[in-house]
């Protein structure tokens, strides 16, 4: 392993210049992905500088009744949190489908927005990959790319992005605080993470910044939700497809739907054409596959992953059937 500088942050300005400080330098939370990539010497920071003494530990509820999650609300207070299960059982329903529950017990909320991508190929340094090497190649194409992306993928990268948390995230329309060395600004959580495009290398919309919080608004209502993950096993692995459903009903009529994809795309996927086609339709099995298709019009096979296609499509019906029966028993 290589040496690298250890500092600890005692406030969010002092961890960004610790950051601006070195041109190699990472911050570490709950360190589950970031010790690991250290020790494969995927990622090589020259710097680490511990943010957990950081005060972004609560979740609070605003005076509009938005929620405001701290960067360092580790999984396992947030999936259990009573406002969130209240308000947006999404995300505790997906935070729960993902990891173990030690894993999730050090898991921050700002880690799992930034965890990289499990591609093998990313994840050993023998092999070529334009993410972690830009220019370098990339052996998923014409390599064992079962596991790889369908959607938003490109001729440089078809790497799946893993989160769950971000899918529910996505679905719900959060919008995060970064703090940098010109203040802090917010931008949505759809802008937060890049299509790979010609520059792989360039996972977010992030400048020096480090996350503080991520706020939610407040719920459609009557709601429902479910999160469908379909995986090799039942319990700690990442999806292969999974679909996180959000539905507000009159009688049985949809009044807004909300739909995003996880492990078949190359950031978490928010599906807007097919919401658009949900709204004021029956909420029956003939609108949640129209409202399928749609989300996977564009989705392109590689050599070994085209059951991903079917298999997100059984995801997002089962999770929007879900949602509804849900929202029913809600509103009863
Ligand atoms: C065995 C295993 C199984 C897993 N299974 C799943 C799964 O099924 N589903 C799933 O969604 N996830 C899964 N994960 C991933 C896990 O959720 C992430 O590793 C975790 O959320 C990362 O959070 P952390 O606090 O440990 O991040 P760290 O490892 O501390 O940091 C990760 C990255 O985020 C950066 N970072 C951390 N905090 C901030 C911040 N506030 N602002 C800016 N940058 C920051 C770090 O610099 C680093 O680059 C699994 C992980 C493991 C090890």
């Amino acid at each position: 392993m290589r040496t690298f500088a250890f500092a600890r942050a005692n406030s969010v300005a002092r961890a960004v210049e610790h950051r601006q400080a070195e041109l190699v330098s990472a911050f570490v939370a709950g360190g589950t992905t970031l010790l690991d990539l250290v020790k494969l010497d995927v990622m090589r920071p020259s710097r680490v500088i511990d943010i957990t003494p950081l005060p972004l530990t609560t979740v609070e509820r605003l005076p509009d009744d938005r929620l405001r999650i701290g960067a360092l609300v580790t999984n396992t207070d947030l999936a259990y949190h009573p406002d969130v299960l209240a308000d947006h059982p999404l995300l505790s329903q997906a935070i729960l489908a993902g990891a173990s529950t030690q894993v999730r017990n050090m898991a921050t909320t700002g880690g799992n927005l930034m965890q990289r991508t499990r591609c093998p190929y990313f994840r050993d340094a023998a092999a070529a990959c334009n993410k972690r090497e830009p220019g370098s190649g990339c052996d998923a194409l014409d390599g064992v790319n079962r596991m790889h992306a369908v959607l938003g993928a490109s001729s440089e990268c078809v790497a799946v992005h893993p989160s769950d948390m971000c899918v529910a995230l996505a679905a719900i329309g959060a919008t995060l605080t970064l703090h940098g060395p010109n203040g802090e600004r917010e931008i949505d959580v759809a802008d937060f993470h890049r299509l790979p495009g010609t520059t792989p290398h360039l996972e977010h919309d992030l400048d020096d910044e480090l996350i503080v919080a991520v706020t939610l608004a407040p719920p459609l209502m009557p709601l429902g939700t479910a999160y469908v993950k379909l995986r090799d096993r039942a319990s700690f692995e990442f999806a292969l497809a999974s679909a996180g459903a959000m539905l507000s009903l009159d009688e049985d009529l949809i009044g807004e739907a909300r739909l995003a994809l996880g492990g078949v795309a190359t950031k978490p996927w928010r599906c807007r054409e097919a919401e658009a086609l949900l709204a004021g339709k029956r909420a029956d099995t003939a609108a949640f596959e129209a409202a399928a298709d749609l989300a996977l019009a564009d989705a392109r096979p590689l050599t070994h992953n085209a059951f991903k296609i079917p298999l997100a499509r059984q995801a997002i019906v089962r999770a929007l059937r879900d949602a509804a029966r849900r929202a029913r028993e809600d509103d009863a």
